[in-house]
């Protein structure tokens, strides 16, 4: 029986402690919030400078929708594309610094449009073990082969590219891991892009806003230039506290992934109203360095604080300067328990276990804010010093 099949999936999913559950959060997002009914200080947003409930985001989505209404009601291309989505492409493309954007509803559909518009069948797709799952998929969609580098380990990508005989290469990189916290070697994985003439496509999801001067993103942060080679694709539900996600690259690429993209043309556009409260939202970010700068005290202040915590309990600290601060357990029930005991001292830290994670690698994934205080930080870590 079909249902049979489903029922003996989930019951594995338990045994191996792998089924997921989720929470009903009844308050904006923040690091205090109630969660199930109970009030909880989390660790487990990705909203890194706070501005996901900031009044003057929320006040410019209202207003964004007083004047321009609930829905966009059309796709891009057939008649969706309204005067903020068209201000928003300008907008970040200026800001960072690439010759034009386009706007999409999710980072995952960003995603899923590069690798694919890019590359296909006879070519080949270089790509870090420990890329996010939509890079994965957006590989496996573009059917071109899909070789995978040991993360961050650019000698390994430079023999794969050396063989290659593949018609046009692409290589492929989060910038900073989401589950690990650490940043990609671009300027290496730029100057093996140039010898070997690839594109070098870069997922900045959790660098934008918060990485390089103005919180441009990680471009910036490693002074890259403007090449032709290099796509960016970045979104706004993380630092930038909103929802939707960008490509920023040539005009001859982005002209291209209008034209070509499965998941920018077939979508109806996002609502203006969403694009009103990202622009409002680049706005902050760009004169957010005061904001920047309380995020590092705050990761400094864990890191420091974690170090002897994980040594004394044979726990892995990952070597993060991120907003990402993984705490690597190893064992999929033990990074559980371990959750659930900051979980009665009212601490809300996400465990992450495989698929996300390699197998072996269950962690205590931390990711701090710009709104934790840090006595919200020493909180954490009184509670991880009391759970150990
Ligand atoms: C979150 C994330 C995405 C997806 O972005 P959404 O806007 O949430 O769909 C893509 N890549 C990375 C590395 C991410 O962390």
């Amino acid at each position: 029986m079909i249902f049979d099949d489903l029922e003996q999936n989930l019951a594995i999913l338990d045994h191996q402690h792998l089924r997921r559950h989720r929470r009903v959060v009844d308050t904006p997002a923040g690091p205090r919030l109630t969660a199930d009914g109970r009030p909880l200080l989390a660790f487990a947003s990705n909203d890194y400078l706070g501005l996901a409930n900031h009044p003057l985001i929320v006040a410019a989505l209202g207003a964004g929708a007083q004047q321009w209404g609930a829905g966009s009601g059309a796709s891009h291309l057939v008649g969706g594309h309204l005067r903020p989505h068209e201000q928003l492409e300008e907008r970040i493309a200026e800001f960072v610094g690439l010759p034009r954007a386009l706007t999409f509803s999710t980072g995952y559909m960003a995603n899923l449009a590069v690798a694919p518009a890019l590359v296909g069948r006879g070519d080949a797709i270089f790509a870090d073990k420990l890329n996010h799952a939509s890079l994965i998929d957006a590989a496996i969609a573009s059917r071109a082969e899909h070789k995978r580098y040991a993360h961050n380990d650019v000698d390994a990508l430079e023999k794969l590219l050396a063989v290659s005989t593949a018609k046009r290469k692409l290589i492929l990189t989060d910038a900073v891991f989401s589950m690990d916290g650490d940043l990609a070697p671009l300027p290496q994985l730029f100057a093996l892009a140039e010898k070997y003439d690839a594109w070098l496509v870069v997922d900045d999801a959790h660098g934008f806003g918060v990485l390089g001067d103005s919180g441009r993103g990680s471009l910036a942060h490693f002074a890259l230039p403007a090449s032709p080679r290099i796509v960016l694709m970045g979104t706004f539900g993380k630092a930038a506290g909103v929802a939707g996600a960008f490509v920023a690259g040539a005009a001859r690429v982005i002209e291209w992934l209008m034209n070509s993209a499965r998941s920018y043309i077939y979508t109806t556009a996002a609502p203006p109203a969403v694009a009103c409260a990202v622009l409002k939202s680049i706005e902050l970010i760009e004169a957010g360095d005061a904001l920047r700068s309380r995020l590092r005290q705050r990761i400094e202040q864990l890191r420091v604080g974690l170090a002897p915590l994980a040594a004394a309990h044979g726990w892995r600290q990952a070597a993060s300067p991120s907003a990402i601060q993984p705490l690597i357990v190893g064992d999929n029930k033990a990074a559980l328990d371990l959750a659930a005991t900051l979980e009665v001292r009212r601490l809300w830290v996400p465990a992450i276990r495989p698929p996300t994670v390699p197998l072996g690698t269950a962690r205590l994934r931390i990711s701090l804010s710009a709104a934790h205080s840090a006595a919200d930080v020493d909180a954490l870590l009184t509670a991880l010093k009391e759970a150990a």
